[in-house]
């Protein structure tokens, strides 16, 4: 039950200054940090990250969307980590979030708006979608030198 998930804010939540503010959440939440960097990702890593979605009608807009300016990754670690990641992004498109996420709160424009522009749906974060697909984007994301075990004060009154 004690999982990993990958957590990444987009282009959008870094030159909006969001970094600080989303980090927050996570671990206010009792989530743990165990890697964490920030990236300028190019055209073939992006679409090897979203390679699920290729032959979806939004690729080539999330793909340029994704790779416009620098990103911050990070992989936290807690009981159910990677349902508990998305509960606190909340929904995809960010006019469906509730507030009290990080969608819901900082952001509310729609996939189908995003789609009608020829843009990206710019909704802040990713977050892994299963277990699955987690394991996967750190193993892409991270090499095991940059993933760290320790002990936060959570394990004792959260985990
Ligand atoms: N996306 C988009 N247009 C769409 C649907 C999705 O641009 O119609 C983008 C959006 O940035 C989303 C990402 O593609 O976060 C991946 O889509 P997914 O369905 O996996 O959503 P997520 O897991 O990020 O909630
Ligand atoms: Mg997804």
């Amino acid at each position: 039950m004690i999982e990993r998930s990958l957590v990444i804010i987009k282009p959008d939540g870094v030159e909006r200054s969001l970094v600080g503010e989303i980090i927050k959440r996570f671990e206010n939440a009792g989530l743990k940090l165990v890697g964490m960097k920030m990236v300028w990702i190019g055209k073939k890593f992006a679409e090897e990250h979203y390679h699920a979605h290729s032959k979806k009608p939004f690729f080539k807009e999330l793909v340029e969307f994704i790779t416009e300016g620098p990103v911050v990754a990070f992989a936290i670690e807690g009981v159910h980590a990677v349902d508990n990641a998305r509960r606190l992004v909340g929904d995809t498109s960010p006019h469906r979030a509730a507030p009290g996420t990080i969608r819901g709160d900082f952001a509310h424009l729609s996939m189908e708006y995003a789609s009608k522009k020829g843009l990206g749906g710019k909704n802040l974060i990713h977050a892994s979608g299963s277990k699955n697909e987690a394991d996967e984007e750190i193993r892409l994301w991270f090499t095991k030198e940059e993933l760290h075990s320790y002990s936060t004060v959570h394990e004792k009154h959260v985990f």
